[in-house]
């Protein structure tokens, strides 16, 4: 078993103190903390390293580098890419669906259909429906039923000839439900669709391995997974990278421009105009090492343990339901409690000192799904505890009493 008490004294944010009372922090779903060895590496960049990179024969510039490409190039092993220009850098989840669905703006035709899930976060329903808009596509949704789950017969049914991409998360941020991206994956390459898969929830959970998936892109953020904010990944199959176009224009992603045309240089760069987040493309890597550290299967065995205790405990409170009870679940607990609004839960909790989530969490159709305005959302992570979970569970039948 971890030490939790040691792994939580490298996130020195976990013993400040917030409304005069220990931090529990259970938002890691929107963002997660992170260890000082990550702190320390963003101002060793700025102390020893900094300048711009693929640009200056200085040594400098070339210390820069170095240390990105050898940043892509541990993320490229991370995830099991075949290739390290398939890995490219973004600004976040959100940034490497868009220069997706950007590209797919020059390839669908009327008439063709774009799937997505019932359980995807507002970043990957959005750009779709207006890559849809603008090419005439049609988008097609996959239900889910009373558990949270998606519907896999309903989602055979919508595969046809017309279908050109399916796209859907990993993990459910709202629900913290584990998809079956595999048979998804299958499924949509059976009738020749490309796949993008979002995995902003599940890279702070499980170590993807993209080509046992074999999806075709596969995005997801940095600062879910202990990185800086402003970070990402879009890791894309080569022939598919090769055949979208570039997604920005600018510095770094030419061959030759003259003013009656311009190429384009090979890949990545193709699609990482300008200059990039130099420090946090490196302090990822660090962050992925820490993780690695730590060791997947330690993570998991915690995590495991921190969500079974938080379902046991908050089902003896009366009039509490859980969203998202699935059998395949993140640790992820979702909640209501009868006649209350989640919102006056979480802002009473928040005076003790506990973070959580209340409202839609980014995904308004899976609220719809079950007439309510939003959800208490606690996301556990590995240096979350049992004791912080009894905590909660206090507060929030303290909170229960004072609003009922
Ligand atoms: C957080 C999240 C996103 C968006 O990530 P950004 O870092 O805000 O770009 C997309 N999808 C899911 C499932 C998420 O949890």
């Amino acid at each position: 078993m971890l030490d939790i008490q040691k792994i939580r004294a490298d996130f020195p944010i976990l013993s400040e103190k917030v409304n005069g009372k220990p931090l529990v922090y259970f938002d890691n779903g929107a963002t997660s903390q992170k260890p000082q060895i990550v702190i320390d590496a963003i101002a060793t960049y700025y102390q020893e390293i900094n300048a711009n990179i693929h640009r200056g024969v200085h040594t400098l510039s070339q210390l820069a580098t170095d240390a990105y490409e050898i940043s892509r190039v541990k993320i490229q092993h991370h995830i099991n890419a075949k290739f390290s220009h398939e890995v490219l850098f973004t600004s976040g989840t959100t940034h490497g669906i868009n220069l997706v669905t950007n590209g797919f703006a020059s390839i669908l035709k009327p008439g063709d259909e774009v799937v997505v899930s019932s359980l995807e976060h507002h970043s990957n329903i959005v750009p779709w429906q207006m890559l849809c808009e603008k090419t005439g596509a049609t988008l097609k949704v996959i239900p889910m039923n009373e558990n949270g789950e998606l519907i896999m017969e309903a989602f055979d049914a919508l595969l046809s000839e017309k279908t050109k991409v399916v796209t859907v998360n990993h993990i459910s941020n709202a629900l913290g439900i584990i998809n079956p991206i595999k048979y998804i994956i299958e499924k949509a390459h059976a009738v020749g669709a490309a796949v993008l898969i979002d995995g902003a929830q599940a890279v702070p959970h499980l170590k993807p391995d993209v080509q046992d998936l074999d999806c075709d892109f596969y995005a997801f953020s940095g600062h879910k997974m202990c990185g800086p904010t402003g970070t990402g990944i879009l890791y894309g199959k080569e022939e598919w990278l090769n055949k979208l176009p570039p997604y920005q224009g600018g510095g770094e992603m030419i061959k030759e421009v003259t003013f009656e045309k311009t190429t384009y240089a090979d890949l990545p760069h193709k699609f990482e105009a300008g200059t990039p987040n130099i420090a946090g493309g490196i302090v990822l890597g660090t962050a992925v090492d820490y993780l690695n550290n730590i060791g997947f299967e330690n993570i998991q065995k915690q995590e495991e343990a921190l969500l079974e205790h938080a379902t046991k405990r908050l089902l003896e409170i009366e009039g509490l339901k859980i969203y998202g009870t699935g059998k395949n679940k993140a640790s992820v607990v979702s909640f209501n409690i009868d006649g209350i609004h989640p919102y006056d839960i979480g802002s009473i909790i928040d005076k003790l000192g506990i973070a959580v989530r209340t409202g839609h969490h980014c995904a308004q159709p899976i609220m719809n799904f079950f007439c309510i305005p939003g959800t208490i959302r606690a996301s556990f992570s590995f240096y979350n505890t049992i004791e912080e979970i009894d905590v909660m569970v206090e507060a929030v039948k303290k909170a229960k009493t004072m609003l009922s």
